[in-house]
């Protein structure tokens, strides 16, 4: 997947066929929610900007040209490419270009379409133009099928993945004459070798120190009962071992009740917690430092909110710094942390730069943002990266990164990796990693495909659940609903905003990206300032929206589900279910957006009939939290159970009842 495209995958099948943003309004934006307007026309950047007769004004506007100067503006070749190729050279805003432009070292200026190709203007030495020239003619071929591998190709492309250091290995060595008298690979035989090249580079590789441990005498004196009831009150943790608990490995530890059970041995890791005026370790804090500092692998299943990054943090700070090999030696960067989305990926970064740490330096890495600067920084030496899958396995394959060298891995939020569809980049990139490396997973739930990445991943993993689907958050939050009609869901949003007190701060959520430029859309007409944030948007708007939330400059922000997990917004103090999400776990983590950090908050949520099938569930949740349970909600429940009987009993497939576009309006008025 295109590194660019990582954001888009999550929401691509809300978006399938959305129009582009409204941009009729976009007169009426400013100056309120400029963001808003700015971006719809951004993101349609390809109608506004390549289109454009005049295509050198818009590579002097978009695309920064820093290294004008190095270039011979003399040497120059002109190739012509097929027109319709053209957008996969320029890259989703651009991106791409300045990629293979930083890469060669050229300048690379896009014609005027003559017929169906256009001229593309090279600049630079000979060698990087030749350099650039092959680039974009793989950039720009038709796909073929793939040919049977030839010998020559299998067993140099073998050598090279495994960075075969055998001067000796002779491919020859293991071809056979099959019963047709043909000589062909080996590959059973083959495939032993590489395993045993792959073992032998392992094996050389400089020592890994895991275990930094030691329990403080308070928690070494406390009784199973005493710690069985601690977990009990803390958030009904649960501990245990994921897979077989075999009778050689090490009794789970106890938690620590205080930060210095857990860093008395490290002062400055004290000094840095005490600096952020924490009272106590969270409950995912406290079972996970011990079994972190321990140097044992641990899946949390924990959401944002619990405290869970500071749970990996810590440790991954002592892990840097505790190892044999001196940090100026070592061949790459030690931790890697991979998170689904930019936004958590950069908020898992802010947490990281408050923590200072004998000067352990980390990197964020994500796709849309600059990769000459990202590939400077990592060039310049880091300790932690932390990455979204996309462009981490993007920088692995152009070998700017290597997964053999990290020793300390953490997927976090792997449910949602998967569900973005990055389970490929992830095993890609993770390859090489070395089997004993230390390596920690988060997840809201715990899927199947979760599963066999701690399978694949993880040595005999802890598993510390923080309360089933942390239903801690519903607790905190009052949960409001009101029952309209589709057509009716704006006049009520906008009611609510009219009665708005001056300090709430809210989050409205849109099913769709179409909704959401609708919503802030409207909002900008009547004047009122927001927020907005979706797939359509760029990296930096992204991280202006959130940055005027944070600061107070906008109390509404406008959102898709790619905001609903990760994003902490201090004093949120209302989430809007403008319309509800695909799955109850995704109302969960919506409305665990406020109520955050021992505050209250509410959550308002708009139902239509269309969402009937989704009221049993809410109706546990509403249990669970001991809070009022409408009886319209009640009433949906019960028609939509007597629906699936009737349709059971009649041999029909009502599924899920109304929330695709084709189901929307099915069989109204009867049911509900
Ligand atoms: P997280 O679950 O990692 O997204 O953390 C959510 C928020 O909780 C962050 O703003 C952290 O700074 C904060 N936090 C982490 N640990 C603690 C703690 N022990 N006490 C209070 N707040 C904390």
């Amino acid at each position: 997947m295109d590194p660019n495209d990582e954001w888009d995958a999550y929401e691509a099948s809300v978006a399938a066929s959305e129009p582009p943003p409204n941009q009729s309004s976009s007169n009426s934006s400013k100056p309120v929610a400029t963001t808003v307007y700015t971006n719809s026309n951004r993101s349609d950047w390809r109608a506004n900007n390549i289109s454009n007769t005049n295509r050198s004004n818009w590579r002097a506007n978009n695309i920064s040209n820093t290294n004008n100067q190095r270039f011979d503006t003399n040497n120059k070749k002109n190739i012509t490419v097929p027109s319709d190729k053209v957008g996969r050279i320029i890259g989703k805003g651009g991106s791409k270009i300045r990629d293979l432009e930083y890469e060669t070292d050229t300048k690379i200026q896009i014609g005027q379409a003559s017929g169906s190709d256009t001229v593309i203007t090279l600049l630079g030495s000979d060698d990087n133009i030749s350099k650039v020239q092959e680039m974009i003619g793989k950039l720009t071929e038709e796909w073929k099928p793939p040919v049977k591998k030839s010998f020559d190709t299998a067993t140099n492309s073998a050598k090279n993945s495994t960075n075969n250091p055998d001067p000796n290995f002779d491919p020859k060595e293991y071809m056979i004459i099959n019963e047709h008298g043909e000589e062909v690979m080996d590959w059973e035989r083959f495939n032993a070798y590489c395993d045993k090249v792959q073992k032998d580079i392992w094996a050389n590789l400089p020592p890994i120190v895991k275990d930094f441990y030691q329990e403080d005498p308070e928690i070494t004196a406390m009784t199973p009962s005493q710690v069985a009831q601690w977990r009990k009150v803390n958030n009904d943790i649960q501990v245990k071992r994921t897979f077989d608990d075999k009778p050689d490995l090490r009794p789970i530890p106890n938690p620590v009740l205080k930060f210095e059970h857990a860093f008395r041995n490290y002062p400055e890791i004290l000094e840095q917690i005490y600096k952020q005026g924490f009272k106590q370790p969270s409950p995912i804090q406290s079972q996970a430092w011990p079994i972190l500092l321990r140097g044992e692998d641990m899946i949390g299943i924990a959401q944002t909110g619990t405290g869970k990054t500071l749970a990996f943090l810590l440790p991954a700070l002592i892990h840097i710094d505790g190892q044999p090999t001196p940090r100026e030696e070592r061949a790459g960067p030690t931790v890697l942390i991979l998170a689904p989305t930019r936004e958590l990926a950069l908020q898992i970064w802010q947490e990281v730069c408050k923590y200072e740490y004998r000067g352990i330096k980390s990197v964020c890495l994500y796709g849309g943002a600059n990769r000459k600067d990202q590939i400077n920084q990592v060039s310049k030496g880091v300790d932690i990266v932390i990455a979204t899958p996309g462009r981490f396995n993007d920088l692995v394959l152009a070998r700017h990164l290597h997964a053999i060298n990290f020793s300390y891995i953490v997927l976090d939020e792997a449910d949602r990796m998967l569900d973005m569809g990055f389970e490929p980049q992830i095993r890609s990139s993770l390859f090489d990693v070395r089997p004993n490396r230390q390596c920690v997973m988060t997840s809201a739930t715990w899927p199947e495909g979760v599963c066999s990445l701690a399978e694949k991943y993880m040595s005999n993993p802890i598993q510390v659940n923080v309360g089933s689907l942390d239903l801690a958050a519903v607790h905190t939050v009052t949960q409001k609903f009101k029952f309209v009609e589709e057509e009716d869901k704006d006049s009520t949003l906008f009611e609510f905003i009219y009665d708005m007190d001056e300090n709430d701060k809210i989050i409205i959520f849109c099913g769709k990206k179409a909704t959401a430029s609708h919503i802030s859309s409207e909002l900008a007409v009547k004047g009122i300032p927001c927020q907005s944030i979706h797939g359509n948007l760029d990296q930096s708007d992204r991280e202006a929206a959130l940055a005027d939330m944070l600061d107070g400059t906008v109390n509404i922000l406008v959102a898709t589900d790619v905001a609903s997990r990760g994003i902490d917004i201090k004093d949120l103090t209302h989430v809007i279910n403008l319309d509800f999400p695909r799955h109850i776990e995704e109302y969960v983590h919506r409305i665990g957006r406020t109520g955050r950090a021992g505050k209250t908050g509410t959550a308002l949520t708009l139902i239509t009939r269309n969402d009937w099938a989704h009221a049993a569930e809410l109706i546990k949740i509403l249990e669970e939290a001991e809070q009022d349970i409408p009886d319209e909600l009640e009433r949906m429940a019960h028609r939509f159970k007597e629906m699936k009987i009737r349709s059971e009993r009649e041999g029909g497939n009502m599924g899920r009842g109304g929330r695709g576009r084709g189901g929307r309006g099915r069989g109204r008025g009867n049911r509900w």
